[in-house]
């Protein structure tokens, strides 16, 4: 190990920083950060620089640096481009024995900086001792997508009932397993999900010896459409979570394989007319599964709360008492229109857009036609298909022009993505013509122009 990793308290040190400009403004912001009291010393320092060593209570010195500078100095940066005089810094610091940091120039450095994640009070360091900073700041941004924002709550909660615990468990093995079971449970999930003052009653009961809350919760989790790159973080997270899994059609086989391996998973898939599993079922399952105190994601194509029926699902849960949480995701729409390369709003084109289901509860398609005929507002229609010779008709009929361009989008996003255009008055002989099937979202209005306009071609969103 050419460096051995420590974290420095720098609360109201002294820290030298040779040089004035942009990079002795990157050092100083973190030392800042970190409460480091300033000494910056540079003939010329630029505006920001001064402004955080006003805020840090330190001092500018505006001339050359001399050895003096150092003196009560607990770390020193040489940040100048003046390679003679970096080198000259180190020399000088090595000497005192105070540790020193050339930026750039790890040869002369006895401290350098990693990359770093903070969740405060959390905070992870990456480094390559200098080889390869690039590889390092590439682990962590993997890091940052992997560990949410919220996690330093987590900390932040522990710390405060830190010593409480310790006083009701002398042995170090209890300990420890009082916290593992706070940070790998409902309390932890909590906090993560922002509700912080729940994950604190939770802690409190849990110390006060209360018994655990038996009622597992159900994650409503909007899977997107197809393609896994686009889940959200959460969605990962609670999907690598829970013990087990509900999903149905629309979930892409590659989204289901990011679950936890030994999560069960129960299909309980929905294709139109020929449901797998009525939804008062699936509501049933939910509300039993979180009784027997599992952890439930119910995964979802797309949004759920979009032609989801994720309201029904959470009114049935909320009527149980059962604790849930809904993950938005990103719906067909945006989906499919982003790599189609069909904007769906545009200034010139449409000022509004609309979702609408072509298949309606009570099996018909009985739409508001003349809500959606107005030429500036773009129509995408989900559970389109069946419906679609007269939807196109309607809409011809009530004064949309026959003109009208249209799309037809099949398994948007994915690697199967099939996309026709057309008009409204051809489209469902294009549905016809090339075997067009579910699920096949269509998009109406004047900016699918914009898709030849845009040159757009299969592959430019990573589909092929
Ligand atoms: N909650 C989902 C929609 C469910 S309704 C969402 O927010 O996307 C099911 C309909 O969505 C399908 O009939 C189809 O019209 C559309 N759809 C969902 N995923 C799609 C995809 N990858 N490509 C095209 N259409 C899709």
């Amino acid at each position: 190990m050419e460096f051995l990793p420590l974290f420095h308290n720098l609360r109201g040190a002294q820290v030298l920083v040779v040089g004035g400009g942009e990079i002795a403004l990157r050092k100083s912001r973190l030392l800042a950060e970190a409460g480091a009291v300033l000494r910056v010393v540079a003939p010329e320092i630029g505006a920001e620089v001064r402004e955080l060593i006003e805020r840090s209570g330190g001092e500018q010195i505006l001339r050359g640096y001399t050895e003096s500078d150092l003196n009560g100095c607990v770390l020193i940066i040489a940040a100048t481009d003046d390679e003679p005089l970096n080198a000259q810094v180190s020399a000088d610091a090595r000497q005192r024995g105070v540790p020193v940091n050339v930026v750039d120039a790890p040869a002369l450095c006895s401290v350098i900086f990693p990359a770093i994640v903070d969740r405060s009070p959390l905070v992870i360091a990456v480094s390559s001792g200098g080889d390869a900073p690039v590889l390092a700041r590439l682990i962590r941004a993997k890091l940052e997508t992997w560990i949410p924002p919220t996690y330093g709550h987590l900390a932040g909660l522990a710390a405060r009932f830190r010593h409480q615990v310790k006083g009701l468990f002398p042995n170090v093995q209890q300990r420890r397993a009082f916290w593992e079971d706070v940070f790998q449970g409902p309390i932890a999930d909590r906090q993560l999900a922002g509700q912080g003052a729940e994950a604190e009653r939770l802690l409190r009961a849990k110390i006060d010896g209360d018994a655990p809350p038996t009622t597992g919760e159900v994650y409503l989790v909007g899977a997107g459409p197809g393609d896994p790159d686009l889940l959200t973080f959460r969605a990962l997270r609670l999907m690598q979570q829970a013990d087990v899994v509900l999903y149905d059609r629309l979930v892409a086989p590659a989204i289901l394989d990011l679950c936890r391996r030994d999560a069960d998973r129960v299909y309980v898939g929905k294709q139109r007319a020929d449901h797998a599993l009525p939804q008062d079922q699936i509501n049933q399952q939910l509300v039993d599964l979180a009784k027997q105190g599992k952890r439930v994601v119910r995964l979802k194509g797309g949004d759920p709360f979009i032609f989801g029926r994720g309201g029904e699902e959470i009114e049935e849960l909320a009527a149980h008492g059962i604790p849930f949480q809904v993950v938005p995701g990103i719906t067909a729409a945006s989906g499919c229109a982003a790599y189609a390369g069909i904007p769906l709003t545009h200034r010139d084109h449409a000022q509004s857009v609309r979702f609408v289901t072509g298949h309606l509860k009570n099996g018909s398609t009985d739409l508001p036609w003349k809500d959606l005929v107005s030429p500036s507002q773009t129509l995408v229609l989900y559970m389109g298909l069946i419906g679609l010779p007269v939807i196109c008709e309607q809409l011809i009929k009530h004064g949309r022009s026959a003109d009208t361009p249209a799309a037809l989008i099949q398994q948007g996003t994915t690697v199967n993505q099939r996309v026709f255009t057309g008009t409204l008055a051809n489209l469902p002989q294009l549905v016809a013509e090339h075997e067009v099937h579910a699920p096949t979202l269509v998009i109406v209005g004047e900016v699918v122009k914009l898709r030849e306009k845009l040159a757009w071609f299969e592959g430019a969103q990573g589909t092929v």
